[in-house]
């Protein structure tokens, strides 16, 4: 395939506005795979984690080629099928390096959030608008609102139908006729872009590259421009879309290489590859993404952990953008502090845990870094327990920063109101709205820009924001750095001795609110004792808030926390085992249990 048949592409879509359904739909269409007869359709193809196929979202980067012929001369397109959620962009942007074009793809009852347009790239856009067959589709309103808020010519747009099929055809005909060919040579040293790997059992590391120069075969002999490691190449061909050996990998496409690479962190992202012997420039890398949100991973019984710290180094193999460090706590035992690209990219590395793996595991409710500026340097914190305490190490810093993002909310215009104090309650600043909709009557919606905190996101944010909008609102959000926040430390006292585990972050203008609610929610979990135990919130040495836990009176034997917990309680007691994991707390017993109830965000 000469360069001017290959077209490289990306499709980039909120979750949902059918990226898999459209890329399944092009590769049938195309022949790549077989479409099903009447009964059923392919269940997109490129979702291969169980994970990505039952909660229908794309976590792994997937790339597939394809051969079509269109007037007279066959094409090769190459599909790089990226997640499509802000949690994700380190993937996207991955992708969108190798390609020169991509499909903007937008459900034709929702609007293009604007954070997945990513600027810069020197990028041809083709606006997609999906889902033409709903009876809600009104193609018309979402061209205009895509013209308002992101430039584009109404002309421009193709509209289809991904699950039909209807106007898929146009799809492919506007990626060979918009996208410009790469620029890429045969006749010039060897040279490849390395954006993605996968690990396989017999080959070692597999390496997805997207050649800029040159030309590859089979035996030819490799190095990486960032480790300098040399390999022989064993293997090469096209993702069609599962691998497919080839003779050659030619400038211009994308290809899969394997070469006895046996660690997944010799295939380092971003990196160059070229042949030995010959001189290649290395191409700009890319930024590795940054972890926003850390939460710890305990196994339930401490004995696990060695299982537990394997199942999450495997995994991390297949996603590198989850940062892992051991920690320990004396309430929880041996366990790792995990950090995430987002909630979302949280939940699924979860749900991943434990479906793949099948590992008993508590995650310990999100936290963000938080910045501590002195003097002359910075300190990132992931563990609020590493947080210095009012009055001690504290009195250096000269500030405490949060991470903060910048919020787009699109609602219909009726739950506006809600919406303002919604942000409002969760320390919005500089917010601004305006129509987006040029239409008129009840079906104006309005989009409501506005600074967030990043801490108040990843607790309950989302969930408000669906249940006051009745499921109309619709969010997205972006990285928008450091800023400047009175936070303290608030501390948790048992009978006057400070719990470990339990440290939490807090704004001055939810202080007493917090630190009443978790006394109440403490007082509830922790069983009575034989003597009265005040149980305290307090930031510094100041105490802000105090309930008290009755001592246990001879004749209470029931009620003390429900009944399902009592019998479990009953039950490690008769094996003895309760004893061993019963936590002292000063000189207060806490069962393990009781933890997890209170650290667990379940
Ligand atoms: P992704 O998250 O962007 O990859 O979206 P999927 O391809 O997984 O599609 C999300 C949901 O929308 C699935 O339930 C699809 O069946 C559905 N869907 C995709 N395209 C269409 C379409 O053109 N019409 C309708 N009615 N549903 C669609
Ligand atoms: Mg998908």
């Amino acid at each position: 395939f000469p360069c001017d048949v290959v077209r490289n592409f990306s499709i980039i879509a909120h979750i949902d506005h059918g990226k898999s359904t459209l890329a399944d739909r092009l590769l049938e269409l195309t022949g790549t795979i077989q479409k099903k007869s009447s009964g059923g359709k392919n269940e997109q193809v490129l979702d291969k984690l169980k994970v990505e196929r039952e909660r229908g979202i794309t976590v792994k980067a997937q790339t597939a080629s394809m051969i079509h012929s269109f007037e007279g001369r066959s094409h090769l397109l190459n599909l790089i099928d990226t997640p499509g959620h802000v949690d994700f962009a380190w993937e996207v942007s991955r992708s969108l390096a190798a390609c020169q074009g991509a499909l903007l793809l937008v459900n034709s009852d929702a609007l293009v959030p604007a954070s997945l347009l990513i600027g810069e790239r020197d990028l041809t856009i083709i606006p997609v608008l999906n889902k033409l067959d709903l009876p809600a589709a009104d193609p018309e309103r979402i061209a205009s609102q895509m013209q308002s808020t992101l430039g584009i010519n109404p002309k421009d747009i193709i509209a289809i139908s991904a699950k039909t099929g209807k106007g898929v055809e146009a799809v492919l005909e506007a990626i060979i006729r918009r996208i410009p060919p790469p620029t890429a040579r045969t006749d010039t040293p060897f040279k490849a872009f390395l954006f993605d790997s996968f690990y396989d059992k017999y080959r070692g590391v597999i390496s997805l590259i997207s050649v800029q120069g040159g030309v590859l075969r089979r035996g030819d002999k490799i190095a990486s421009c960032h480790t300098r490691k040399r390999y022989e190449v064993t293997e090469l061909g096209l993702m069609y879309p599962e691998e497919v050996p080839t003779k050659t990998l030619n400038a211009g496409q994308v290809g899969y290489i394997a070469c006895n690479m046996k660690q997944s962190s010799e295939a380092h992202i971003g990196d160059t590859i070229h042949r030995v012997g010959e001189a290649v420039e290395p191409m700009a890398g890319f930024q590795p993404a940054k972890a926003m949100v850390f939460a710890g991973v305990y196994p339930i019984e401490n004995s696990d952990f060695p299982k537990l710290e394997e199942s999450i180094n495997r995994l991390t193999l297949t996603d590198r953008s989850v940062t892992v460090q051991r920690e320990s706590s004396t309430a929880l035992g041996q366990g790792c502090r995990l950090g995430f690209l987002g909630t979302l990219h949280m939940d699924v590395f979860r749900q991943r845990l434990e479906d793949e793996y099948d590992a008993n595991v508590i995650i310990t409710a999100p936290t963000v870094p938080y910045k501590l500026v002195y003097q002359n340097h910075e300190v990132l914190i992931s563990n609020p327990t590493d947080f210095p305490d009012v009055g001690d190490a504290g009195l250096r810093i000269k500030e405490v920063q949060e991470p903060v993002v910048k919020a787009s909310i699109i609602v219909p215009e009726d739950y506006f109101g809600d919406m303002m104090e919604l942000c409002f309650s969760h320390r919005a600043e500089e917010l601004e709205h305006r129509y987006i909709d040029s239409g008129s009557g009840s079906s104006a919606r309005i989009m409501l820009q506005c600074i967030l905190p990043l801490t108040e996101i990843v607790t309950d944010f989302f969930d408000q924001l669906k249940s006051r909008s009745s499921g109309f609102a619709s969010f997205d959000y972006e990285d928008a750095g450091y800023r400047k926040s009175d936070l303290s430390k608030m501390t948790f006292l048992l009978n006057g001795k400070p719990v470990d585990a339990l440290a939490l972050i807090v704004h001055k203008s939810a202080q007493e609110a917090v630190a009443r609610q978790w006394v109440k929610k403490l007082h509830k979990v922790i069983p009575r004792q034989l003597f009265e135990v005040p149980i305290q919130a307090a930031i510094g040495k100041k105490v802000i808030a105090r309930e008290t836990l009755k001592a246990m009176r001879a004749d209470v034997t029931a009620g003390l926390y429900g009944g399902h917990y009592e019998r479990k309680m009953k039950h490690l007691e008769n094996q003895k085992e309760g004893k061993r994991r019963m936590k002292k707390m000063g000189t207060v017993d806490l069962p393990q249990e009781a933890f997890f109830d209170i650290l667990s965000t379940k």
